[in-house]
């Protein structure tokens, strides 16, 4: 169990690859309305969400060149079909994982595995997922949802899923849980719909705490990601399907050398 403040686990790098998304960023890697992305450290791997549909999930996985046979830990952040509708597929092919979900919605995200072999991990507060990657607690919100945060030497990642309590919220529960700057914050922002004043005080909050990159994405929609754009400036990223982000690209300061995440 984490308690704020003190030393703790972390992973020397990490890779994130996109999956599955609304947004295109290889041509070739299908694109649709759902979310999944593949944390990999040199001694972890972790499947954050499944995306809407098992068929896709799957050849958008071979594409990648990732083999769900090595992934034996998800991560399902809520319950909504875009997150979950490729799990019982994904569980048949990996043949079975921990699937770590809010302990509110065990039964949804159970049902929806089906037969397949898997062993619920249900999660109510802060813990550590696998030494390094840790969840932030189921955090209360319209729809319940617990963020992922990997812990590096340099800072934090923050992965969300639909971010439904709140992007800000979640980040402030992060940053409540470790120190250091939140080098990134990638996944689903929710802030389709908003105004331009909301979207600009959301970006303009992680801003203030410290957040260094943002990659809003999934449904976070594309004012938000205009928005973000223009409050990030170069620490934007416009995530997309087939997308690498490697931490050793993100510089936790901002200097002037070449931070530009070129990734491929
Ligand atoms: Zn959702
Ligand atoms: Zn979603």
């Amino acid at each position: 169990m984490m308690s704020p403040g003190r030393s703790l686990d972390s992973v020397t790098d990490v890779e994130i690859t996109i999956i599955c998304d609304n947004f295109v960023h290889r041509q070739e890697i299908p694109a649709g309305w759902c979310f999944s992305c593949l944390v990999r450290s040199p001694s972890q791997t972790v499947l954050f969400d499944t995306g809407s549909d098992g068929q896709m999930l799957l050849e958008n996985m071979r594409l990648l060149d990732i083999n769900p046979r090595d992934i034996h830990t998800v991560f399902i952040s809520h319950h909504h079909w875009d997150h979950t509708g490729g799990l019982a597929a994904f569980l048949n092919a990996a043949g079975g994982a921990d699937v770590w979900m809010p302990a509110s919605s065990q039964q949804l995200v159970e049902r929806t595995a089906g037969q397949s072999a898997f062993t619920p991990r249900p999660v109510s507060k802060a813990l550590d997922v696998v030494p390094g990657i840790s969840s932030t607690g189921e955090i209360p919100g319209p729809v319940p949802e617990h963020a992922m945060i990997v812990s590096l030497p340099t800072g934090q990642i923050v992965v969300t899923g639909c971010a439904h309590p709140g992007i800000v919220k979640i980040v402030e529960y992060a940053r409540r849980l470790r120190s250091g700057p939140i080098l990134l914050a990638i996944g689903g922002f929710h802030l389709g719909g908003h105004s331009v004043q909301s979207i600009t005080a959301a970006a303009d909050r992680l801003l203030a705490m410290d957040v260094v990159y943002a990659a809003p994405t999934h449904c976070s929609g594309e004012t938000a990601r205009r928005i973000f754009a223009e409050r990030f400036g170069r620490r934007f990223i416009a995530a997309g399907t087939g997308m690498i982000i490697r931490a050793s690209q993100l510089t936790a300061t901002d200097d002037q050398s070449d931070g530009d995440v070129s990734a491929r």
